[in-house]
């Protein structure tokens, strides 16, 4: 067997092969930003195969299980900012731009006295069931929903109930969400 060096070495003659393609990994074969480790996974298979695969063995469930999925993503997601000592506006803001940064798609949002909306342009999740789905009625960005509800709890505090009224995979422009107070949850 090789040393890590060795495979280090060995892994990027082979990539070379495939042409120009900027390795984004370090020397050890973790992606390192923000102070963290990353991995990157192809919308071929997720969040869309993760779905698929819940949904097969558990029924309509498996959409509350990525929604959830998606609101402890947005708890971290949130936290990062936060313990960084940014305020809760920049933290909204710095993740947004986050979600250029890592490819999650353009996100916009304003923020009214009841509610607020957010729009993502280019949502990696509505890519990832057009891939697969196609255009369909049924689509709908679940995990990305449950980042948000995440992330508005922790801005906001309290629960938050999102929904989807447009969304790129069901033949709109772009994914729009409604941000709004989960009351139901609070009795
Ligand atoms: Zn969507």
């Amino acid at each position: 067997m090789k040393t890590e060096e060795e495979t280090y070495s060995e892994v990027q003659k082979i990539f070379k092969k495939l042409g120009k393609e900027e390795g984004i990994s370090n020397s050890e074969g973790k992606i390192i930003r923000l102070n963290g480790r990353w991995v990157m996974f192809d919308t071929s298979y997720l969040p869309f195969g993760a779905l698929k695969e819940l949904d097969e063995l558990l029924g309509p469930v498996s959409r509350t299980i990525l929604y959830r999925m998606g609101e402890r993503c947005g708890r971290v997601i949130y936290d990062r900012y936060a313990n960084l000592g940014f305020d809760r506006d920049s933290c909204l803001k710095f993740i947004a731009a986050a979600a250029w940064y890592f490819g999650w798609g353009l996100v916009d949002f304003e923020i009214k006295e009841d509610h607020a909306k957010v729009r993502i342009y280019n949502s990696f999740e509505a890519e990832s069931n057009i891939i697969n789905n196609g255009i369909n009625p049924e689509n709908s960005c679940h995990f990305i929903k449950g980042v948000m509800a995440g992330v508005w709890g922790r801005y906001s505090g309290g629960d938050w109930f999102v929904t989807e009224p447009k969304c790129k995979a069901r033949g709109d422009e772009y994914c729009e969400f409604i941000l709004k107070p989960d009351l139901k949850s609070k009795t």
